[in-house]
């Protein structure tokens, strides 16, 4: 099964190629991968990129982890 995140109110969601363990572990610390973000070029692995720009698109919104048919 492949998780991603899901924002309920634009009902849009993105499904980086990664574990769910990974996704909440992301979710939960998004003010500290935000700042290692900032200070590193390139450092961020292409996954926690992806989820973190989703995540920074739908701050404030109720966004889930939610498991997700397999895209192509
Ligand atoms: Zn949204």
């Amino acid at each position: 099964m492949r998780y991603g995140y899901h924002c309920d109110d634009c009902g849009t969601g993105v499904a980086p190629t990664t574990t769910r363990t990974e996704l909440v572990w992301l979710k939960h610390r998004l003010h500290v991968v935000r700042e290692v973000a900032r200070h590193s070029s390139g450092g961020l692995d292409s996954w926690m990129a992806e989820g973190l720009a989703f995540l920074e698109t739908h701050d404030g919104h109720a966004v889930t982890i939610a498991a997700l048919e397999k895209h192509r």
